[in-house]
């Protein structure tokens, strides 16, 4: 259950974002892409999203996730990634896929990670495009030049509230909104002296919609609209949370609180969300991913995908090194023990891919991620 929040909709976050069709910067911080030997994989399929979980640690006691207690899923005693068994897996990755193409690095709170932005550059270096999640906290003036410096090419903020009470209540830490404000400056700071401009280093902001905020979600949007460096705000719909469960009905059990209730209000909400998009608000999220979030809250027994699961290109290196497609199967090897081209192209990993294609499960992974247009909430034969 680490998962829960791994594979947060790289893909779309690109997209939405334009990091995918971003223009060089004007003052070089990543130095030339060296040459790379490509490797030629006998196998159809090449990773298309790419997750590095870099930890599990957090000081904050979201409302939404409970990585700040002890780990039910990973023992103490797991042997946790080193800085050289991820840039093996970076350098791997870089054989099969092209410049450009972009890392996701997700934790826990990132940047307790003290060989973060050694890890960051190293990816830059090799000609990928990187973005970070954070709470923001860490992040003085000193640390936000070293994250400028890195060649990071986007931060994601979590910002779950217009006000600071919000924002602290569903961050479960008090003072929170204003640290992350202050980080926000401390990076545009840093920002200005190097002349980096802002489509250069982009600050993104992401909000997960639960019961508890949701009629703060039309502020918040307001909030983003008038903040001068916050480039937009996308939405993700709340899950089972971190290190919880895994229960089905946690939305009715466990967590229901975390539940939306009111039908009327998700409509009344959603129409806003949507109404301000329409009237160019930053708001990043398609039309059909946001019908795709009402349709979750009123009925989140039938988001089943009708289309074959596209899981099957993405990868993610969990915290303990083991590398995983979804994460609702085995995972295809560890990087102690195998190269990342190895195991992509392993049987393995070929069998696995089958599998995710035939995939029915009533999915929600699939709401905040690697969703596509075709059929965003199909009602099909729940099988799981
Ligand atoms: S959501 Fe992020 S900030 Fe909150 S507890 Fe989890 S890892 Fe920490
Ligand atoms: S639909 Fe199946 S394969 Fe796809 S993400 Fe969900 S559990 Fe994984």
């Amino acid at each position: 259950m680490i998962q829960k929040y791994i594979a947060k909709e790289l893909r779309d976050f690109a997209i939405n974002i334009g990091i995918a069709k971003r223009k060089k910067r004007t003052k070089p911080i990543c130095r030339s892409v060296p040459a790379i030997e490509m490797k030629e994989l006998p196998k159809t399929v090449t990773p298309e999203f790419c997750n590095i979980s870099v930890n599990e640690e957090c000081f904050f006691k979201c409302k939404m996730c409970f990585k700040w207690q002890p780990d039910k899923f990973i023992p103490e005693s797991a042997e946790k990634t080193t800085t050289e068994d991820i840039k093996k897996f970076i350098k791997g990755l870089r054989s099969v896929v092209g410049p450009g193409f972009l890392i996701n690095f997700a934790g826990g709170e990132t940047l307790l990670r003290k060989d973060m932005f050694e890890l960051i550059r190293y990816a830059t270096d090799l000609g990928f495009e990187t973005n970070l999640a954070s709470n923001g906290w860490l992040i003085t003036k000193d640390v936000a030049k070293k994250m400028i410096d890195s060649g990071l090419g986007s931060i994601n903020f979590s910002l779950d509230g217009s006000t600071p009470e919000m924002h602290d209540f569903m961050r479960g830490k008090k003072g929170s909104f204003d640290r992350l404000m202050n980080a926000i400056e401390n990076l545009v700071e840093y920002m200005e002296e190097k002349e980096i401009g802002k489509m250069q280093f982009r600050i993104a902001a992401q909000a997960v919609v639960t019961g508890l905020n949701i009629h703060d979600m039309p502020d918040l949007i307001r909030f983003v609209d008038n903040h001068p460096d916050i480039l937009s705000i996308k939405f993700n719909v709340v899950m089972e949370p971190n290190n919880t469960g895994p229960n089905p009905n946690w939305y009715k059990e466990d967590h229901k609180e975390l539940w939306p209730q009111d039908e009327k209000i998700v409509n009344k909400v959603f129409d806003e969300i949507i109404e301000l998009k329409k009237a160019g608000s930053k708001v990043p999220d398609r039309l059909f991913q946001l019908e795709a979030y009402r349709n979750y809250f009123k009925n989140p027994e039938k988001f089943v995908k009708s289309g074959p699961c596209n899981f099957d290109r993405s990868i993610n290196l969990s915290s303990t090194g083991d590398m995983f497609l979804c994460f609702n199967f085995a995972n295809i090897g560890n990087i102690r023990d195998i190269s990342f081209e190895e195991a992509w192209d392993s049987e393995k990993a070929d069998k696995i891919r089958k599998e995710i294609v035939r995939c029915q499960h009533n999915c929600h992974f699939l709401i905040n991620c690697n969703l596509v247009e075709e059929k965003p909430q199909a009602e099909k034969k729940q099988i799981i």
